[in-house]
């Protein structure tokens, strides 16, 4: 589908974690959006300024889609956000982007994320689990502090729908008494025996491109590896 203009009105706003708040926009005109997992939109937060914000949403629901945006940083977009209220009406462009699921999967797939780059991967996840997909799935997702860690329900939900899907958390940044995996999600690469696999890397730029040469090191091809850095230059 061709990106094109959406008006929607704001119809929950939730706070997910100390960092990051959950928008459902209700579409308005058009009424529906069709999109592929993995895809963004372009919201407009002021005037002829607009962030991309991935859409976390199942693709099959149509009318209204879910964004998890990073609102802890004083930015243009991030004010945006923290100021609408229910009923708002917004305005956004889209679906854009290339990070989409491989149309078949014959070998494991690994996911990893950081703070809201979980976002496209949770519709992924959700399209997987629509399709009965019974394949080896490890997502490592990695936050800063313990209590940034987004869509817990979503994902054990998912977990109970998928027959072999895994997690591990990576905490950066947590507390002396904490008593999960300490550590940067890169550090989950020497541990994995099976390079073989697809790679899909979504968040902090830093982390896309470590993940991406660390992947490349062990010898997995381009193709493999899928990713998305949430930059401002949007490709
Ligand atoms: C394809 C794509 C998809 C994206 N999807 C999402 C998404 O689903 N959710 C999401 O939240 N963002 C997403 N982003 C990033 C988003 O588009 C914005 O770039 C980001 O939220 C910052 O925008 P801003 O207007 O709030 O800050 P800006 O006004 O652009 O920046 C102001 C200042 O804040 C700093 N800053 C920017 N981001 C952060 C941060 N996360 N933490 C601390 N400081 C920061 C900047 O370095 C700058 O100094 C995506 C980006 C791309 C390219």
């Amino acid at each position: 589908m061709m990106p094109q203009m959406f008006k929607a009105t704001l119809k929950q706003k939730t706070t997910l974690s100390p960092k990051a708040t959950g928008l459902t926009l209700q579409l308005i005109e058009p009424t529906k959006i069709e999109f592929n997992p993995g895809q963004f939109v372009n919201l407009k937060v002021a005037d002829a300024v607009y962030r991309a914000y991935s859409i976390a949403s199942p693709c099959a629901q149509q009318d209204k889609i879910f964004l998890i945006v990073t609102t802890s940083h004083e930015g243009v977009g991030s004010e945006y956000v923290r100021n609408l209220h229910i009923g708002d009406e917004v305005t956004f462009i889209g679906p854009s982007g290339k990070l989409h699921l491989k149309e078949k999967h014959s070998k494991a797939i690994y996911f990893f994320a950081t703070g809201s780059g979980i976002a496209p991967f949770i519709s992924m996840l959700e399209q997987l689990a629509c399709d009965n997909y019974s394949g080896k799935i490890h997502l490592f997702f990695g936050v800063r502090h313990p209590e940034e860690v987004l869509c817990l329900d979503e994902l054990t939900g998912l977990k109970k729908r998928l027959k072999d899907f895994t997690i591990d958390f990576y905490v950066s940044n947590p507390q002396d008494d904490f008593m999960g995996v300490k550590g940067r999600v890169t550090a989950a690469i020497p541990n994995i025996t099976d390079f073989n696999a697809d790679f899909y890397l979504c968040g902090h730029p830093q982390m896309v491109e470590d993940v991406n040469t660390a992947l490349k090191a062990k010898g997995v091809p381009d193709e493999n590896i899928i990713c998305e850095g949430f930059t401002k230059t949007l490709k």
